[in-house]
């Protein structure tokens, strides 16, 4: 993290906050103000640690952290989940760490974002585990509501990390865990990314870093974990559960409380003067860490159907998450809904889709509007498919967890592509 904050620092500005502030609501407040910017957080009252945020809140900032233009951030993703790199280069915790000690969470700045949060939230927490039965590893990023100095809970949603904490409970046993915070940008997407079971996502990270990516052992637990700021090692205890939540989602509204799994700590690891990353629930950052890495699904399920697929986005008004917006090259009547059935089925959380030709730029709101204002007529041009599976996070979903999904086809007819001709892009 801190070799690609002097990254970030030669290219964009960093916001360095020298006032004292407080991780209880404070800190939230200051990240609204400056929703596309880096800040460090110098001088927090109840901690001697800063907080980082913002360092991959843009597409840009992204893509220059895989090294690669915004244009090429899919094709880049999907050369990296379909080739995952082995790691062979490891070193000790107590190398790598400054500091190794017993974990107490007070020490460490973790930020009440808003009034009814049920408590203060680990956002930038990406936990490493391994398959109890095939030792495969995990890496997922998860919210983490301190319990405790050395007790957790983490939302686990039916994925990789709930299969394999499940296996170890089905043997009475714990799993062990670590948590990594603060990484890179491309090694945070790559946790954030849809590979199967069988699949490191480290290994993908590995990819991003051309092969370079060395590791840390664990000292308390036998896992390996990515260069990080600050390290915590553990275990999720077998039955026992505590009430996660409310917390804020990518909708920028209250998710439920669950009974989620509770951490144990065992062990806690700091680099000197540790920057602790923190993500604003539905900020930017939020939004593209969890949204981007969709793109390349729906990206390549499109392909499949019209090959002349030309770029795939989901909006950063529709959460990152419930909207797509698809660019063609329209070869045949009909493209468009074709596409659009295919990013439906694609990504299973996509509400509504929208697909354009390539003349039209689907980074920007007001050309897709153009689009959806000039090239669809309501009848011929928009699909409805009712009762769905829709997205969890969706506050107008029912509670059977289905919606109503909508595909707008806002590309030219074919017959009639004069008539469409935008003239100032013609001169
Ligand atoms: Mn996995």
């Amino acid at each position: 993290m801190r070799e690609f904050l002097k990254t970030l620092g030669e290219n964009y500005r960093i916001l360095e906050i020298e006032e004292e502030v407080s991780t209880y609501l404070q800190i939230c407040e200051i990240m609204r103000k400056y929703p596309k910017e880096a800040l460090i957080f110098h001088n927090i009252r109840e901690t001697n640690m800063k907080i980082v945020s913002g360092i991959c809140n843009t597409r840009e900032k992204i893509a220059k952290a895989m090294g690669v233009d915004v244009s090429g951030i899919i094709q880049r993703i999907v050369e990296a989940t379909e080739n995952p790199v082995p790691i062979d280069r490891y070193q000790d915790a107590k190398n790598f760490f400054e500091v190794s000690k017993k974990p107490e969470m007070t020490e460490l700045p973790v930020p009440t974002y808003y009034k009814k949060d049920g408590g203060p939230y680990i956002t930038a927490g990406v936990i490493i585990a391994k398959d109890p039965d095939t030792g495969v590893r995990n890496a997922s990023i998860h919210r983490i509501l301190v319990l405790g100095e050395d007790r957790l809970t983490a939302r686990i949603v039916p994925r990789h990390l709930h299969t394999y904490y499940q296996r170890a409970e089905s043997m009475d046993e714990p799993l062990e865990i670590a948590i990594a915070i603060g990484m890179n940008p491309a090694t945070l997407l790559a946790t954030t990314t849809s590979v199967s079971i069988t699949t490191d996502e480290l290994e993908v990270a590995n990819n991003f870093q051309m092969g370079e990516m060395s590791l840390i052992n664990c000292e308390t637990v036998d896992l390996e974990v990515p260069e990080c700021e600050i390290l915590l090692e553990g275990e999720i205890l077998p039955y026992e559960r505590a009430a996660e939540g409310p917390f804020v989602d990518l909708t920028d509204t209250y998710d439920v409380v669950r009974q989620e799994p509770v951490i144990q700590l065992s062990r806690a690891h700091y680099r000197e003067n540790p920057l602790y990353h923190a993500i604003m629930p539905a900020g930017n950052e939020h939004k593209l860490l969890q949204g981007l890495p969709q793109e390349p699904r729906i990206f390549q399920a499109v392909q499949n159907t019209v090959p002349t697929v030309k770029n795939v986005v989901l909006t950063d008004g529709g959460c990152c998450w419930l909207h797509a917006a698809v660019s063609i090259q329209k070869q045949t009547q009909g493209d468009g809904k074709n596409v659009i059935m295919a990013a439906l089925s694609a990504h299973p959380s996509l509400k509504h889709c929208v697909v354009v030709d390539e003349d039209v730029n689907i980074l920007d709101p007001e050309d897709l509007e153009y689009a959806m204002a000039t090239r669809v007529k309501g009848d011929d041009d928009i699909i409805i498919v009712p009762l769905a599976r829709g997205s969890s996070l969706d506050p107008s979903a029912t509670s059977d967890g289905t919606t109503t999904k909508v595909g707008v086809d806002a590309t030219k007819p074919l017959d009639k592509k004069e008539k469409y001709e935008r003239v100032s892009q013609t001169l």
